[in-house]
């Protein structure tokens, strides 16, 4: 971006809306009411704008798109979380690549088998946004089972030891800017290498109303060197179509069905869930006629 070009995240607020106009999304855009801009700055590696929203609460933008909402954020960070936390059979060790608002961290840290959660996120300046402007989704970044890197999380998959996670969680923003590597192959082999055997990988997989290819690349091309790779879908209202997916993929070496269709235990009585159940979890695997018919391989 020139320096002079007006910051992305501004320039989408038209007569107190910010509309997501994107070129990934060409001739739609979701649009939400703006009360209050919180933050607008360029950080190191990309556009953060944050935004109290009318009927959203308040509002995490990068590089134009948004990120999150407190309104709708439990069923994204929730689903990415627990679907690989309970298709694994005692998650010790969780790998958390991207995910600067701590949401996914707040979902892994509930599960008691957690000794430790290794967090690699690029942008510390998200981390810190999250922590003033939503406390609450946020709310485990000081959680002592924790240490935060800030660092680029497809070097840090590319220099990890073999056999080191349970469970890697890659909550990435879109396949463009840092997050663009994350999407590659090459990055699934070492995500692959890093997972103790039996482990599960869940990614951020992206709309099959938009990225039909991608999502195919990444459960036939990328899932070849797992014992299952399948797409799960989830709601998220504020997101481009309403839908995103999570990519979710086993390395051999466990005992019982390599799918992660099916959880391997129930949440427990007393955990806080606003929208995973294991009903929720079977459910997401249920995927349209077209999508089906194009992933051939599950
Ligand atoms: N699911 C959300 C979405 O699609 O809108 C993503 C939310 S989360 C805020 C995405 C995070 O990934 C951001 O905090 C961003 O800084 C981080 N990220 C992007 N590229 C990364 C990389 N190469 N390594 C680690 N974190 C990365």
């Amino acid at each position: 971006m020139a320096e002079s070009a007006p910051l992305q995240g501004l320039s989408l607020i038209e007569n107190g809306w910010f509309i997501e106009k994107n070129a990934q999304w060409p001739g739609q855009a979701n649009a939400l009411e703006v009360k209050e801009v919180l933050l607008h700055k360029k950080t190191k590696f990309q556009d953060l704008l944050v935004f109290a929203s009318a009927k959203h609460g308040n509002v995490i933008v990068l590089d134009g798109v948004i990120q999150i909402t407190e309104r709708d954020e439990m069923s994204y960070q929730e689903m990415l979380a627990h679907l690989p936390m309970f298709s694994a059979d005692k998650p010790t060790h969780v790998l958390i690549i991207g995910g600067g608002d701590g949401g996914v961290l707040r979902e892994v840290v509930k599960h008691d088998t957690v000794e430790k959660v290794t967090w690699c996120e690029i942008d510390g300046d998200v981390v810190e946004a999250a922590k003033k402007y939503m406390p609450n989704v946020a709310v485990a970044v000081s959680n002592p089972k924790t240490e935060l890197l800030v660092g680029d999380g497809v070097a840090f998959a590319e220099s990890s030891k073999e056999n080191s996670f349970d469970v890697i969680i890659v909550d990435s923003s879109d396949p463009v800017g840092p997050a663009e590597k994350l999407f590659s192959k090459e990055f699934y082999v070492n995500v692959h290498r890093i997972l103790k055997p039996g482990g599960v990988v869940c990614s951020q997989g992206e709309c099959l109303w938009l990225n039909e290819d991608l999502i195919d690349a990444m459960v036939t091309d990328y899932g070849a060197c797992f014992a299952s790779a399948e797409y799960a879908s989830i709601q998220v209202p504020t997101y481009p179509s309403g839908q995103i997916g999570a990519f979710i993929a086993r390395k051999a070496g466990t005992a019982g069905p390599a799918s992660c269709r099916s959880p391997r235990r129930e949440p427990p009585a007393g955990m806080p869930l606003r929208y995973y159940t294991a009903e929720m979890h079977a459910a997401a695997f249920a995927l349209p006629a077209f999508l089906r018919k194009r992933l051939k391989a599950v």
